[in-house]
């Protein structure tokens, strides 16, 4: 059993299919929803200035990169 630091407010949980937890989960699609409307109209877009415009931190943005979300 792997207990990891939730990305979003380092509380301990437990590693299932997602790497976040609960709590943070709906707010997390939320503002992936806004991200990727963001990006959708200006595809050209940095990260760093979706992270400005969105308010999102870029920590954020690196861990869907990395799982191949945006
Ligand atoms: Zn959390």
């Amino acid at each position: 059993m792997d207990i990891i630091p939730c990305p979003k407010c380092n509380k301990a949980l437990i590693k299932r299919t997602r790497e976040i937890c609960p709590k943070c989960f709906q707010k997390d699609n939320e503002e992936y929803r806004k991200v990727t409307s963001i990006i959708r109209g200006n595809p050209s877009i940095t990260l760093s200035e979706v992270s400005n415009i969105a308010n999102i931190s870029m920590s954020t943005l690196l861990r869907w990169k990395r799982y191949g979300r945006i």
